[in-house]
């Protein structure tokens, strides 16, 4: 029984990987994100993996008035044959956590200016967990947050994020024998539903604020409350929060539209109001006299 034990300390501290040895740490404007390596992850590759992690964090932070929503994270990354990029997943348990796994061929551009996963993962850091019924919130936000953010720091060019959600949110349509957002836990509706509540949010506020105010002010009011990932609210104290920082209804009312309703919404015209015209597949142009055109312009430009 003894040399059981032994072999296996041996066998810990011998053959495990020694996280410490490969961890590094990346500073961030309010905060240090510690990253974890694999073993698998090739040490020349390691360099740009800190890069796309720093810039990644930067566009959340940049979101968040500057900072970002955590002060302090742990992200572990895998390793796995070709570019692509796979396998995020956030947490809150036991302290702000990603994973996330990246193809040991991914090129500069590959992780630079095509990653979104990451951007995503980070912005899940954010916002407080809520009741499983509301997780299309929790999704939606990090769907829709994600490109604004990457365009607002110059990694990602407008026309693209808007081409993106011209040709990606009717996915989160309702679809026959669907109900509200809170009843149908469908992967489309949770992801792009989501995210269409948070464009209509983002639009509304702007409109009845004479866009002096966004979405953004509702989350990090939410972050400066206290609820990050690490929390778990229940939905209503989330939408007062937001709503109280813009001075209107918006985030209630809406819930109180869509979580419940299947509620098909009108994104042809929203897009003819916003100024994004479709020009072939995936391209768009904008139309800078449509009665919309300074709230489109204000969800990429921000503001400090
Ligand atoms: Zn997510």
């Amino acid at each position: 029984m003894r040399a059981v034990v032994l072999a296996w300390l041996l066998a810990v501290f011998c053959w495990s990987p020694l996280p410490a040895a490969e961890a590094r740490v990346v500073q961030l404007p309010g905060a240090e994100v510690r990253v974890e390596f694999d073993e698998a992850v090739p040490r020349e590759q390691q360099p740009l993996l800190l890069e796309w992690v720093a810039q990644s964090g930067r566009a959340v932070a940049a979101y968040y008035s500057g900072r970002f929503p955590v002060p302090e994270a742990t992200l572990l990354i895998f390793s796995r044959a070709g570019r692509s990029v796979s396998g995020g997943y956030a947490t809150g348990w036991n302290g702000p956590r990603a994973r996330i796994t990246v193809g040991r061929e991914a090129s500069r551009a590959d992780l630079l200016e095509d990653d979104w996963m990451l951007t995503h993962e980070f912005i899940h850091f954010g916002f407080p967990g809520v009741p499983d019924q509301h997780h299309w919130l929790e999704e939606g936000i990090a769907c829709y947050v994600e490109p604004v953010a990457r365009v607002r720091l110059g990694v990602l060019d407008a026309r693209r994020m808007w081409a993106e959600f011209v040709s990606e949110m009717p996915q989160g349509q309702p679809q026959p024998g669907d109900h509200g957002l809170d009843r149908t836990p469908t992967w489309a509706r949770t992801y792009w539903g989501g995210a269409i509540f948070c464009l209509l949010a983002d639009v509304e506020i702007r409109r009845q604020t004479d866009n002096r105010r966004g979405l953004e002010d509702a989350l990090r009011a939410i972050v400066a409350a206290g609820g990050s990932i690490e929390r778990s609210w229940p939905l209503a104290r989330a939408l007062a929060v937001g709503d109280a920082a813009t001075g209107t209804t918006v985030l209630r009312d809406l819930h109180a539209r869509l979580g419940p309703n299947p509620e098909a919404v009108d994104l042809e015209a929203l897009w003819r109001s916003l100024g994004v015209v479709k020009r072939g597949r995936r391209q768009v142009e904008f139309d800078d006299s449509a009665p919309l055109a300074a709230v489109r312009r204000a969800i990429t430009a921000g503001r400090p």
